[in-house]
């Protein structure tokens, strides 16, 4: 019998029911104590995330946009100053930029990884740069070794955005070194559906500096450092106890998930190969020493459009990440980008299909979504 159920892009109820016994108990554990924002569940939590990733601190956010502007807060980002990103990443990484006055500069992306290329970063540099914002997109990392250098020589902060690369990593002289301790900060996103999310909106900030870790925490809560003292205007961007609790549990089984994710990637891989189907369809690459952690499998598709509607009426979510690149966004037209500026990005927003990606995504459902490309392909 052909199977008619829907294939989802992402299923969090299969998730949940792993580890819903875990999750009634540590939410237990929060409702009586009563202590709903920040506190020792968020402190363990802090301390748990800092412990996985090596890092030397991890201050806690209300979301993953957040920790963005806390971070360029904490360097004191400014009218005036330039912050480098990319134009293909979700939008807050950019709107946060603009949020503090500073202004975009936007570099290519390199066509197979997605990523920021570094030799358009490093063309972008100019003497009002004050930080470098590299996405680690779609869960694997950029290639950061030679330009934290670069921009350390220029004091220039590196922020890197990991809102989609929780436990990726990379290698670095000989050891791994996970994203969000390469630059002088590492933001998080917990939003639900991310690798490790919480049951609501969370984030958080890591970094090797005490200085810039405790201006964080600060700022975190209205600038403050001690009772109804301000030293600063800060922000209202505090943890809630619930999904402090929530993360604790699941960041136990947060490398399991990689692994089924992986699993699941290296399954289209050779579908891929089984349906003849190279030639139309690019897989995404991970970089020699570099941990992909799939937290989107994007792939680039020839006559993608027409192929994203096919799937859909075969009841199978596939999602355009990202239709638009940033600089051809309506909100930024101010910052005087037009089509054509970054022709990779912009060749990828017509190219690129995220395929249902989740570490409970079965080998049958995989096949159907493989063979429905196939048939697309023959027709
Ligand atoms: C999700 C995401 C963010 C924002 O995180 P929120 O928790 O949704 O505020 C920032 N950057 C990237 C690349 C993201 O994917």
């Amino acid at each position: 019998m052909h199977n008619k159920e829907s294939i989802p892009s992402f299923d969090l109820k299969r998730n949940y029911a792993r580890v819903e016994g875990e999750i009634k108990e540590a939410l237990d554990r929060v409702l009586s104590s009563t202590q709903f924002i920040l506190g020792p569940e968020v402190t363990a939590f802090e301390n748990e995330a800092a412990g996985y990733l090596e890092a030397h601190r991890a201050v806690s956010a209300a979301s993953g946009t957040d920790a963005l502007l806390l971070a360029l807060m904490a360097l004191d980002v400014k009218p005036g100053d330039e912050v480098i990103t990319t134009p293909f990443s979700f939008f807050a990484t950019a709107s946060c930029i603009s949020r503090l006055g500073a202004r975009i500069v936007f570099a290519d992306v390199e066509p197979g990884s997605y990523n920021i290329s570094m030799d358009r970063v490093r063309e972008a540099v100019t003497e009002r740069a004050k930080a470098f914002i590299p996405v680690h997109l779609f869960g694997q990392m950029c290639s950061l070794e030679d330009i934290t250098e670069f921009m350390a020589s220029r004091n220039i902060a590196v922020v890197e955005d990991c809102a989609q690369a929780f436990g990726a990593h990379r290698t670095r002289g000989g050891a791994i070194a996970r994203a969000g301790v390469w630059g002088d900060l590492g933001c998080f996103s917990f939003f639900p559906t991310k690798n490790l999310g919480a049951f609501g909106d969370a984030g958080m900030v890591s970094s090797a500096s005490d200085t810039l870790a405790d201006r964080v925490a600060k700022l975190r809560v209205h600038g403050s450092s001690s009772s109804y003292l301000h030293d600063e205007i800060g922000i209202n961007s505090r943890m809630d106890a619930i999904q402090a609790a929530i993360l604790r549990v699941r960041l136990r089984h947060v490398e399991t998930w990689t692994e089924e994710r992986r699993d699941a990637a290296r399954r289209y891989n050779l579908l891929f190969a089984e349906h003849n189907l190279y030639e139309h369809v690019t897989p995404p690459a991970e970089a020699k020493g570099n941990r992909h952690t799939y937290h989107q499998y994007v792939i680039r598709a020839s006559r993608r459009d027409e192929l994203n509607a096919f799937m859909a009426e075969r009841g199978i979510a596939t999602r355009v990440y990202y239709p638009l690149a940033l600089h051809l966004q309506p909100c930024f037209a101010y910052l005087g980008y037009g089509k054509g500026d970054f022709p990779a990005a912009e060749k990828l927003t017509e190219e690129v299909l995220a395929l249902p990606m989740f570490p409970e995504l079965t080998m049958p459902e995989q096949e159907r979504v493989v063979g429905a490309m196939a048939e697309f392909y023959r027709s």
